[in-house]
């Protein structure tokens, strides 16, 4: 779908697209692989520091990214990680990238577990948009699940956030099958009742966690068939979307959407690139390695790294291989951006 802009932040170069023409909009960003929670399905050790663990981007070569995005045709940014908030030059991460022209939107997604202390900097900083992850209403379940009993700490953060005026607030919750299956009613209703949206979350396979995933992977559509018996509708997807289905409720003031990467054509509607918070750009979330970014990322002409980041996304796979069991090199979520 083609967004309409204003002249001002018409992007200085053609729009990226790839080889089977889909059109790049949204940068998802990591600012660090580190994360505080062990959720079960990510990190359920906690972060482990590799003996050559990558450094991360500074806020100059991050600035220099997301300009070349930014002329490139993205207008949307999401700080992710890791937990993004982990980093201490976080809010001048978001400034910087608040102010680079032609980015519409900057979104964050976090654990929520400062988000109450800050949430006010961080609208102030520039971000717009926030996700919070909250996979439990219940404390204990929520504790069981992050390795944190910080339930009341995060729900208190999202009322924070309300507060200091964000455009848009969605909760996050991975579905898994035997752990929060039987909450997807009272979920609805929490969101039914506030200004919020819900996202479900097919849990994903990574490198990492096969079993977790054999044991506790629900399909989205399962859900989608629920709430449409309940009385919910699919939405058309909004300018900029990108593959969540989404629906709507007449007594509903939130949406719920659902992603659900193992669904028939999913890849289809792609329209993000994630950048690693060592500069690696990844075409897709299930891919190889990605491709090393920083060596055009220390001088302020963006042109070698525009001409660079094009060749590298007419080259995107027109889908994942999640259905031939084959989930790429990221061992994790936590370590390119979920
Ligand atoms: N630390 C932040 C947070 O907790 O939201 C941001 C990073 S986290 C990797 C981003 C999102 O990815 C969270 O909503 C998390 O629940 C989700 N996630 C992580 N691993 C996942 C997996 N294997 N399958 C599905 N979602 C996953």
């Amino acid at each position: 779908m083609t967004i309409a802009r204003s002249p001002d932040i018409l992007p200085l170069a053609a729009p990226l697209q790839d080889g089977i023409g889909r059109r790049f909009e949204y940068l998802r960003l990591s600012l660090t692989e580190v994360c505080n929670f062990r959720c079960t399905y990510c990190l359920p050790d906690g972060y482990r520091k590799p003996c050559n663990r990558p450094v991360e981007l500074s806020v100059d070569e991050i600035r220099r990214a997301v300009t070349a995005f930014a002329q490139l045709g993205l207008w949307k940014v999401r700080l992710t990680g890791g937990e993004p908030s982990l980093r201490r030059d976080f809010e001048d991460v978001a400034r910087a990238v608040a102010a680079v022209s032609g980015i519409r939107r900057v979104a964050v997604t976090t654990n929520g577990y400062r988000l109450a202390q800050r949430a006010q900097a961080w609208r102030d900083a520039g971000i717009s948009a926030i996700n919070v992850s909250v996979d439990s209403l219940d404390p204990a379940r929520f504790a069981a699940i992050t390795g944190h009993d910080r339930l009341a700490e995060v729900l208190r953060g999202i009322e924070a956030a309300q507060a200091a005026g964000f455009d848009a607030i969605k909760l996050n919750a991975v579905l898994m099958r035997g752990v929060n299956d039987d909450e997807l009613a009272a979920m609805v209703d929490f969101v039914r009742a506030r200004d919020l949206s819900l996202r479900f979350i097919e849990v994903m396979r990574t490198n990492d966690n096969a079993a977790f995933f054999r044991d506790r992977h629900i399909a989205g559509q399962s859900v989608i068939d629920r709430l449409e018996a309940a009385g919910w509708h699919r939405l058309p997807r909004a300018p900029g979307a990108g593959p969540a289905v989404e629906l709507g409720h007449p007594d509903a003031k939130g949406r719920i959407g659902i992603i659900a990467p193992y669904a028939k054509d999913f890849c289809a509607s792609c329209n993000r690139l994630r950048l690693s918070s060592d500069g690696r750009l990844h075409l897709c979330l299930f891919g190889d390695g990605g491709s090393d970014l920083r060596p055009l990322l220390s001088t302020d002409d963006p042109q070698p790294l525009i001409a660079h980041i094009r060749g590298l996304v007419a080259t995107k796979a027109p889908a994942h291989r999640l259905h031939d069991g084959n989930s790429g090199a990221t061992p994790h979520l936590a370590s390119i951006g979920g």
